[in-house]
């Protein structure tokens, strides 16, 4: 499809692209225990890879692609199996998170994503700053960044299943933006959170600063502790909206007994919730 790129302008053939890497979407295959994907706002659907989008042109398909990988290969794999120790804060990580937070809030700006009612993009966002960024043609970007790797989990209380799902084994997208103090990008991806600042400007006054690791937000800072927890809950439970249908287990539990050696191996042993399991 011949159209407009929104990250390079030029005219050109448009493709479909992931804002969570498709990357993501083959690990939670590989290591669940039936070889599928379920949305968790319609559990009963399988699916073989996530969302994608005519957005932007092949040529920055592959400037995308490039840090995917090279995230892929230095993070997200060694930490899917409990070996990624520290993160030196590269530039090759940066360009990764910029990228996937620009794609995210792009896809916000254009007519494939509806704002919720009463949300509304300021203006003087990063999404010019990023985007130059993203093009080399500015050297120097500086958002707030928050990057967590959570550590594997241990033995879940059973009411604490569905946020463990949504941690462990989850991936999402949306903007968090708490009461007056900002606006952010929050990605959710499995045992990995990303949470970047749109708004205010990078000096705004929840950017720390940490030398040593690169441009931090505090999340535990008084002024958005309370407010992320509320947020994440939110978001648990906007994925949790769709329930699975007794037809549904009960084509997962045929997988699994079918296959009880790959269920046992796989990661969604680990957090599957007990309705799976009779
Ligand atoms: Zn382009």
């Amino acid at each position: 499809m011949l159209g407009k790129c929104r990250l390079c302008g030029k005219r050109a053939n448009i493709v479909k692209s992931h804002i969570i890497p498709k990357f993501v979407y083959a690990w939670l295959k590989k290591s669940s225990a039936t070889g599928f994907l379920r949305p968790g706002d319609n559990p009963n659907k399988r699916v073989q890879d996530g969302p994608s989008y005519p957005l932007y042109c092949a040529e920055c398909e592959a400037l995308f692609s490039k840090y995917e990988n090279l995230f892929a290969k230095k993070i997200f794999y060694p930490h899917m199996v409990g070996k990624c120790k520290t993160i030196d804060y590269l530039d090759d990580v940066k360009r990764f998170i910029i990228g996937i937070s620009w794609r995210f809030l792009d896809l916000c700006m254009s007519d494939f994503h509806t704002l919720e009612s009463g949300v509304t993009i300021p203006k003087n966002n990063a999404h010019e700053e990023w985007r130059n960024y993203l093009l080399n043609r500015i050297s120097v970007c500086t958002p707030g960044i928050y990057l967590n790797l959570l550590s594997d989990s241990p033995n879940a209380a059973n009411e604490q299943t569905k946020l463990l799902w949504y941690s462990y084994r989850g991936t999402d997208a949306a903007l968090f933006i708490p009461s007056s103090k900002g606006m952010f990008v929050y990605i959710q991806l499995p045992k990995i959170t990303i949470i970047v600042s749109v708004f205010p400007a990078p000096t705004g006054n929840v950017v720390d600063t940490q030398p040593s690791s690169g441009e931090m937000i505090d999340l535990n800072s008084p002024t958005l502790r309370d407010d992320f927890a509320d947020f994440v809950i939110s978001r648990v439970n906007i994925l949790n909206e769709g329930n699975p249908s007794e037809e549904h287990l009960e084509k997962v539990r045929r997988t699994i007994r079918k296959n009880r050696g790959r269920f046992k191996k796989s990661e969604t042993s680990k957090y599957l919730s007990e309705e799976y399991l009779k």
